[in-house]
């Protein structure tokens, strides 16, 4: 009986540590990752990273505790005053180059299948920008930099056509098309 109640207890303790954890990597995950700043020292866009950890520490004590752990002027400008945060509003989250493109995606259709974009964020299969050359680029690839001028000058290819027309491009000699 007792034995029971205790396995019972443990199980009760180890959902609600599962629960708690998975609560907290995604709130983690809502700092991580690449924005764009402006480098106030020289006035010249930077890309940043937020430190995840410390943010997200400030968040449970109730206080803006915002840092950076990674910036393209490093290691030269290191130790810097990192007066860039104050660009960074009430949402961080917003600012992540990968949630501005998941964004972006969300509600197009694909220009080669027509197949519209759900939630593109997080997804393994990311999809893919086409140029007005024709070149095709990986949204994953895209430097946080051009994003603005990418999302304003580029078209939405979803993954499937992307690694099909990539593929098609490098190996013309395997592709046959069909009548
Ligand atoms: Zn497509």
């Amino acid at each position: 009986m007792y034995l029971s109640l205790y396995l019972l207890a443990a199980a009760a303790i180890i959902i609600v540590g599962y629960v708690a954890g998975v609560a907290l990597m995604r709130r983690y995950r809502r700092y991580e990752g690449e924005m764009t700043l402006t480098c106030p020292e020289n006035r010249e866009h930077v890309v940043v990273e937020l430190n995840p950890k410390r943010a997200l520490a400030g968040e449970i004590a109730g206080i803006d505790d915002l840092a950076l752990r990674a910036c393209t002027r490093w290691p030269e400008r290191a130790g810097c005053d990192e007066g860039c945060l104050d660009q960074v509003g009430a949402d961080p989250h917003a600012l992540l180059a990968r949630v501005r493109i998941a964004e972006w995606f969300e509600h197009k259709e694909c220009v080669l299948c027509g197949r519209e974009f759900k939630r593109v964020e997080d997804q393994e299969h990311q999809p893919a920008f086409l140029d007005r050359d024709g070149a095709l680029i990986a949204s994953t690839d895209v430097d946080p930099r051009r994003l603005d001028i990418v999302l304003a000058t580029h078209l939405p290819v979803c993954w499937n056509c992307y690694s099909a027309e990539t593929f098609r491009r490098r190996h013309p000699e395997l592709v046959v098309e069909s009548a």
